[in-house]
């Protein structure tokens, strides 16, 4: 086929443009590990700079970057509160229990996100002898399974008054936190004064091939570092990677707007569909529904793949779209197209 696959997996999938491969090329490199790579510095001063956080610290991943922050505000026998979908206990191999030797409370939550009021019923007797002691709280904004869902800033205000109530850290996974800041106008230095720590990926919809990086005051990003090099984190001439992080923030964000109308264009699509049963709500770029009994997942999976169109499975007959970077409104046209032509005989089947 002559047509460019159009890839609705992840917003992972995206490749560096050429005008983001020559500001890698370009970047100005030093050992990492050394404190000496000019382009690692910029990157993380900048973020910490956007969201009013003194300190930032460049990483493989955003696995690795929220686990960081959970080992470093948490000791054996604490405890985690996060929704029961949160990435940081769902995707990340159960490393909270790995690495922190930490319990984790899970709530339940409306589409991944939790209130003020859940967190302080979830919180333990402080020193009683049968629990471990609550220390930190997790967010996940957006909600990967809540379908990209936004918290509002009222929401993350309450429960950063409970945290300091209580005493407790809270941890941001912000691995889109940039969609959410776009969606929703609501402004990144508002969030660096209710989290400790924010975790935000570059590899995501800002579009470069690799990173995460982690936000704190300059105590917790110290801390962070040498957890990050036992786990085997520390980079050298890492500038060429940051670079690219580096050119997704100056040029990538506001973009994500686009991102967010072509998936309410898809919703739009999909509702209409006599064999899809249910959208769920598309507040930024993903796009997560649920088929009819009567079409498998799997027809429909290779109806699309047959015209070059590939999108995940997201649990029994649900299934999720995932605009990005590299989706355009031509290839739009061509899912519609490939949406409305779903054969009658696969859905009777
Ligand atoms: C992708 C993602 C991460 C980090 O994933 P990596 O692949 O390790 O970079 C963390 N949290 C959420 C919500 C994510 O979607």
């Amino acid at each position: 086929m002559s047509e460019p696959i159009i890839d609705l997996r992840s917003d992972t999938v995206t490749r560096p443009t050429p005008a983001m491969l020559e500001a890698m090329f370009r970047a100005p490199v030093g050992d990492d590990v050394y404190e000496e790579d000019p382009t690692v510095r910029e990157l993380e001063a900048t973020a910490a700079a956007q969201f009013g956080l003194e300190a930032g610290l460049f990483c493989p991943s955003g696995t690795m970057t929220n686990q960081i922050a959970i080992k470093a505000q948490t000791e054996p026998l604490a405890e985690v509160i996060c929704e029961q979908t949160a990435h940081v206990y769902l995707w990340e191999v159960g490393g909270i229990a790995f690495h922190s030797g930490a319990s984790t409370a899970l709530l339940p939550g409306d589409r991944g996100r939790i209130s003020a009021a859940q967190v302080e019923a979830a919180i333990r007797p402080v020193h009683n002898v049968h629990y471990p002691d609550t220390r930190l709280v997790c967010l996940e904004n957006t909600s990967n399974r809540g379908g990209g869902s936004c918290y509002s800033l009222e929401s993350i205000q309450q429960i950063a008054e409970v945290t300091r109530r209580h005493s407790l850290s809270l941890h941001l996974d912000g691995a889109r936190v940039y969609n959410a800041l776009v969606a929703t106008g609501q402004s990144a230095q508002e969030y660096g004064e209710y989290f400790d720590s924010i975790s935000v990926c570059l590899s995501k919809g800002l579009g470069a091939p690799v990173g995460s990086v982690l936000l704190g005051s300059k105590a917790l990003i110290q801390k962070s570092k040498r957890i990050r090099k036992v786990m085997g984190g520390g980079m050298r001439q890492a500038g060429y990677i940051a670079a690219a992080g580096l050119y997704a923030l100056q040029n990538n964000v506001a973009r994500l707007a686009d991102d967010h109308r072509r998936a309410q264009q898809l919703s739009t699509v999909l509702q209409n569909q006599p064999y899809v049963a249910e959208v769920l709500p598309v507040e930024t770029n993903l796009v997560i529904f649920r088929l009819a009994n009567e079409m498998p997942p799997k027809a429909f999976l290779e109806h699309l793949e047959e015209q070059g169109i590939r999108a995940s499975s997201f649990g029994p007959q649900m299934i999720r779209f995932v605009t990005h970077l590299d989706i355009d409104d031509a290839m739009l046209t061509r899912v519609e197209a490939a949406l409305a032509s779903v054969p009658v005989a696969a859905v009777s089947a």
